[in-house]
C-alpha cells in the first residue's frame, strides 16, 4: 500500500454510498460501499463496523465484519444474511444502489495479526463464516506461510456462503483445507453430516500447539459448546479467537 492512502476510522457514524449488491445465497447478499479512491478502512482482517439505522423511530446498531480484503481502496464489502424477523439485516436487504448507510468504526474484533500462527483453524456455523472471509482472503493473498483448515457447518447445501471460493481455494492452494457439514445433506453427499462434533474437530483441525489458533463463530449455542470442546481437546483460551 502506498504512503498516500487515507485510513478511515470513525467513532461517529459516517454515511457510505451503496454502489452494488451481489446475491450470494437465497438469504445472503454482499453490499459494496464506496470509499474515496485513495482511502481504505483502517482495520485488521476480522475487525468490524457498526451499521446504524433509525427504524420505526428507534435508533439501532449491529456489528458487521467487512468481507473485502483489508487494504482495498475505493470500496469495501459487507456480506449479510437476512433474518425474517431481523431488524438491521432486513433494513440492509431493503437498500438499493445509490442509498447511503451510516456506519462507525472499524472496531477491533477477533482479528488476525500476521505471524500470530502457522496453522489456523476456522470453525464456522452459517453466517459465522463472515468474520473469517477477510482473514482467509488476506492470508492467501499475502502468500503467508500458514496452513488453513476450514470446518463449515450449514443447514443445507444452498446455505453455504461463498462455496465456489472455498472450493477454488482447495484446488489452487495446497495449504487450504475445507470440510463442509450439513444438517440436511442432499443424496450422495460425501462430506460431514449432522452437527460439528469433537471427532470432526480432531480429524479436521490442526492439533493444539503454540503455533495454532482457532477462529470460532456461529450461533451462540454452537460456539459455547464448541469452545468447551476445543478447550477439552487442549486448545488454550488465548488460541481460541471469537469475533
Ligand atoms: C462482531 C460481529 C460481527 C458480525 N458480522 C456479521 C456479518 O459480517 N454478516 C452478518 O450477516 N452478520 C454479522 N453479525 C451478526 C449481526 O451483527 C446481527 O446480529 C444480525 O445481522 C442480526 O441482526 P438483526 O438486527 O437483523 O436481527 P435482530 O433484530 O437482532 O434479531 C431478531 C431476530 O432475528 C433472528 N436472528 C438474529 N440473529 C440470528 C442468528 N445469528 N441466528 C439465528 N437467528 C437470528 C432471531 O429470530 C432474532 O430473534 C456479526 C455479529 C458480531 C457480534
Amino acid at each position: 500500500m502506498s504512503g498516500s492512502v487515507t485510513r478511515i476510522k470513525s467513532k461517529t457514524p459516517l454515511p457510505y454510498e451503496l454502489t452494488a449488491i451481489h446475491r450470494d445465497t437465497h438469504d445472503t447478499k454482499t453490499f459494496c460501499f464506496a470509499l474515496p479512491d485513495d482511502a481504505t478502512l483502517d482495520m485488521l482482517p476480522g475487525d468490524f463496523l457498526y451499521v446504524h439505522a433509525t427504524i420505526d423511530g428507534k435508533t439501532v446498531k449491529r456489528p458487521y465484519t467487512p468481507s473485502s480484503m483489508p487494504g482495498a481502496t475505493g470500496y469495501f464489502d459487507l456480506t449479510v444474511k437476512r433474518y425474517e424477523t431481523g431488524v438491521v439485516s432486513k433494513y440492509l436487504h431493503e437498500r438499493e444502489p445509490g442509498d447511503t448507510v451510516l456506519m462507525s468504526g472499524p472496531n477491533p474484533g477477533g482479528h488476525w495479526v500476521d505471524g500470530m500462527a502457522k496453522q489456523v483453524g476456522f470453525v464456522a456455523g452459517g453466517t459465522g463464516i463472515t468474520p473469517m472471509i477477510a482473514i482467509i482472503r488476506w492470508i492467501l493473498a499475502q502468500s503467508l506461510p500458514v496452513e488453513l483448515f476450514l470446518v463449515f457447518a450449514n443447514k443445507g447445501e444452498a446455505d453455504i456462503i461463498f462455496r465456489d471460493e472455498w472450493d477454488e481455494n482447495v484446488r489452487e492452494h495446497a495449504s487450504f483445507h475445507c470440510h463442509y457439514i450439513l444438517e440436511q445433506p442432499p443424496q450422495g453427499w460425501s462430506q460431514g453430516t449432522g452437527r460439528i462434533t469433537e471427532a470432526i474437530l480432531r480429524a479436521k483441525l490442526p492439533p493444539p500447539s503454540p503455533d495454532t489458533v482457532i477462529f470460532l463463530c456461529g450461533p451462540p449455542p454452537m460456539t459455547d459448546a464448541l469452545e468447551t470442546t476445543l478447550k477439552a481437546m487442549g486448545h488454550s483460551e488465548q488460541a481460541i479467537i471469537l469475533p
